[in-house]
């Protein structure tokens, strides 16, 4: 049985978003998933050496910059790059990661100005994903991930 890599706050149990909050996925066949060990638990901004809490940050171009200006895309590029390391090694099926996020999201992202506004896009650890060949699906695309895995699986 391949295994699938996902966000850890989907994945939950543990602490990793920004402000610490809880965003576990609650869907039937994520949590099927869970109990058969198949998925693969990353938060990219812990991986890449970022506390919780820690200071919101967008994306802003190349960069990933925080509500106070600071820059912390070394941070943001690390966890990617370890995020991407671990999918290879393992040898994920595919990847569920959590909408929205400039790590994980997968076809929106918030615009960087701080106002709640979305643009599509894609986080950082999503594009270094897909640019090494890896399917990346939301948690709002469980459905689709399935049929993937289903028709990928042999
Ligand atoms: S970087 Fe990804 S896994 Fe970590 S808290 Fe943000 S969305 Fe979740």
């Amino acid at each position: 049985m391949k295994k699938i890599l996902v966000s850890e706050c989907l994945y939950g149990g543990r602490a990793v978003r920004y402000d610490g909050a809880e965003k576990a996925c609650d869907h039937p066949v994520f949590r099927k998933w869970k109990k058969q060990g198949r998925l693969i638990p990353v938060c990219p901004e812990i991986l890449g050496g970022l506390p919780v809490p820690r200071e919101e940050a967008q994306l802003q171009g190349d960069q990933v910059i925080t509500r106070s200006g600071n820059d912390v895309t070394e941070n943001y590029v690390r966890g990617a790059e370890e995020a991407l390391r671990i999918a290879t090694e393992k040898d994920v099926i595919c990847c569920v990661m959590k909408e929205g996020s400039p790590s994980c999201g997968s076809s929106e992202i918030h615009d960087g100005s701080f106002t709640g506004t979305k643009i599509p896009g894609e986080g950082l650890a999503t594009g270094y994903l897909r640019a090494c060949g890896f399917e990346v699906f939301s948690e709002e695309e469980i459905e689709d991930a399935a049929a993937f895995v289903a028709a990928n699986e042999r």
